[in-house]
C-alpha cells in the first residue's frame, strides 16, 4: 500500500472546489489516511518547496502558499504516487489535459490547485513535514 502527500491548496479552498477534487481520489479507490486544515508557516513552507530554494519563483510560491489555510492529506492505495501525478495533470493548467484536476479546476501556473509527491522518497519525506505517526491512520 502505497502512501502520498497531496495538498489542496489555498487557491482550491478560496474557490470552493476541495469536496469535488478529494471526491475524485476516492471515486478511484484511494483511502484518505491523514487529514487536516493548516495555514502553513514560511518555514514549513520553504522546507516542503526546498528544491525550488533557487527558483526565481521561490519567494511568489512561499507567498502564496502560506497565504491562506490549505487542506494536507494522504492518500493510500496501490500507485498512490503516480495515479495522483496522472490525476493532477501537468504543473501548468495550460497544458494539463481536460479531465485532469490541474486540467478542469486551474489555469495559473502558480495557483494550480494540489500538489502531489513525485516520488517515494519526497511522499515519505513530505509526510513527515505534515503529519506525525499517530495522525496517520492507514
Ligand atoms: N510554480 C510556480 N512557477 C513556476 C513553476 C512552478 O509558481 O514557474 C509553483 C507551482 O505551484 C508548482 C510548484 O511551484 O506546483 C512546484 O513546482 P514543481 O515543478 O515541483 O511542480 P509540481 O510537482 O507541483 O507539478
Amino acid at each position: 500500500m502505497e502512501k502520498t502527500l497531496l495538498l489542496l491548496k489555498p487557491d482550491a479552498i478560496v474557490k470552493g472546489v476541495c469536496g469535488q477534487i478529494i471526491d475524485r481520489f476516492e471515486k478511484r479507490g484511494f483511502k484518505i489516511a491523514a487529514i487536516k486544515m493548516v495555514q502553513l508557516t514560511r518555514k514549513q513552507a520553504e522546507i516542503h518547496y526546498y528544491e525550488h530554494t533557487d527558483k526565481p519563483f521561490f519567494h511568489e510560491l512561499v507567498d502564496f502558499i502560506t497565504s491562506s489555510p490549505l487542506i494536507a492529506m494522504v492518500i493510500a492505495g496501490e500507485n498512490a504516487i503516480k495515479a495522483s501525478r496522472f490525476m493532477m495533470g501537468s504543473t501548468n493548467p495550460i497544458d494539463a489535459a481536460a479531465g485532469t484536476i490541474r486540467g478542469d479546476f486551474a489555469l495559473n501556473i502558480r495557483k494550480n490547485i494540489i500538489h502531489g509527491s513525485d516520488s517515494l522518497i519526497s511522499a515519505e519525506r513530505e509526510i513527515k513535514n505534515f503529519f506525525t505517526e499517530k495522525e496517520l491512520y492507514l
